[in-house]
């Protein structure tokens, strides 16, 4: 049981509800930013009664400085900064760089410190892409297949990271109790202004930015249920999660399933969500001239189902239901006044 733990990347969205969680669970947290002066008084005024229980820390992926201070003390740590941006970079290091190093010195550091449970959060995306077309269920055993050249920067930088981290413990530190979590897309309740990318999704469905469906998907889980996947898997016995992975994933949706999800269940809403499609030679005519349709363009018609059953078997992970967690962004985006109506 990780009594202190180290949570990275706390202005985060799942950083941030994984920080609510521990806190609620007793826990002593520390935390890094990198902007401190910034974040520390937004996260002292998030959770105003935790006073020394969170412990707020600055670090950069691409800096060794902090990183020491940072781990000192912690039973656990988990690592869930990286960048994850709403745009694709022109070079795939842009990311590849500051996920690996980042993931290796928090790795390091722990170690160094005295930390055995380390729980990465990893992704989906290392998971489910650069597969031959046809492929379209996903589980652990499969890894994202970083030989195929389109594979997106980000799917490559948490691929890179994750094999980064599972080499340098059976190297040199076999053992230390790491494991990581895989998400998919995350949506759920915003506690910040500050949008991750994920949640933008939705957004831009909301304001209309999104003026036709394409038919693509994501599979869908609740921000909620991957902070709670952290804990459990900070807490478990070590034998249960070990060298693990555990994909956390409600189900998959088409981009339509979604949109019709915000029509019958937050219709006030609802008036920019399209319900028009977008045809796929549309997307592949446009996809060289619109850097939004580029990405669009090779998930067009592909159904990647990442299961998130191992996570339920043996972390004991119940999900909320994906159209659960669709309204709660929506609701909550309109609640903090994101979105206006
Ligand atoms: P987010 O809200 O954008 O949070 C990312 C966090 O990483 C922020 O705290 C950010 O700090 C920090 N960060 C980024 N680059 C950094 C750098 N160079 N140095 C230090 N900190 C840095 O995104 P999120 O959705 O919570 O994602 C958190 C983790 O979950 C990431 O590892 C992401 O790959 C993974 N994940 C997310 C999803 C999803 O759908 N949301 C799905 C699967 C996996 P600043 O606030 O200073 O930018």
């Amino acid at each position: 049981m990780a009594d202190t733990i180290l949570v990275t990347g706390g202005t985060g969205y799942i950083g941030g509800e994984l920080i609510d969680q521990a806190l609620a669970a007793g826990k002593t947290v520390h935390t890094t930013v990198r902007n401190l002066a910034k974040s520390e008084p937004r996260l002292r005024a998030r959770w105003p009664a935790a006073g020394k229980r969170l412990k707020v820390f600055w670090a950069e992926l691409e800096s060794d400085d902090g990183w020491e201070d940072a781990c000192e003390g912690c039973d656990g740590v988990a690592h869930v900064a990286s960048p994850f941006p709403l745009t694709v970079p022109d070079h795939a290091d842009e990311l590849v760089i500051p996920a690996r190093d980042g993931a290796l010195r928090a790795l390091e550091n722990a170690y160094e410190a005295g930390a055995k449970r380390f729980v990465l959060t990893s992704s989906a995306a290392a998971i489910a892409y650069g597969h031959p077309p046809g492929k379209s269920l996903f589980t652990e055993a499969d890894w994202t297949v970083l030989e195929n050249p389109d594979v997106q920067p980000y799917h490559r930088s948490k691929t890179v990271a994750e094999k980064a981290c599972r080499d340098w413990v059976s190297a040199h530190a076999p053992d230390m109790e790491f494991c990581s979590i895989n998400p998919v897309v995350v949506v759920g309740p915003v506690a910040s202004d500050d949008l991750s990318t994920s949640v933008a999704l939705v957004q831009r469905l909301l304001t209309g930015k999104i003026p036709a469906l394409p038919d693509v998907g994501v599979g869908i889980v609740d921000v909620r249920d991957v902070a709670r996947a952290h804990l459990l898997a900070l807490d478990a016995p070590a034998q249960t999660v070990k060298g693990g992975r555990f994909a956390v994933s409600d189900r998959f949706m088409w981009m339509s399933e979604i949109a019709e999800v915000i029509r019958e269940r937050t219709p006030a809403y609802a008036g920019k969500v399209p319900s028009r499609r977008l045809p796929s030679f549309m997307v592949r005519l446009l996809a060289p001239f619109m850097a939004d349709l580029k990405q669009v363009k090779t998930e067009l018609g592909r159904h990647r189902d990442v299961s998130g059953r191992h996570a339920t078997d043996v972390l004991g992970l119940e999900y909320i239901p994906a159209a659960e967690a669709i309204e709660a962004t929506v609701r909550s985006l309109v609640d903090r006044g994101i979105v206006k109506f």
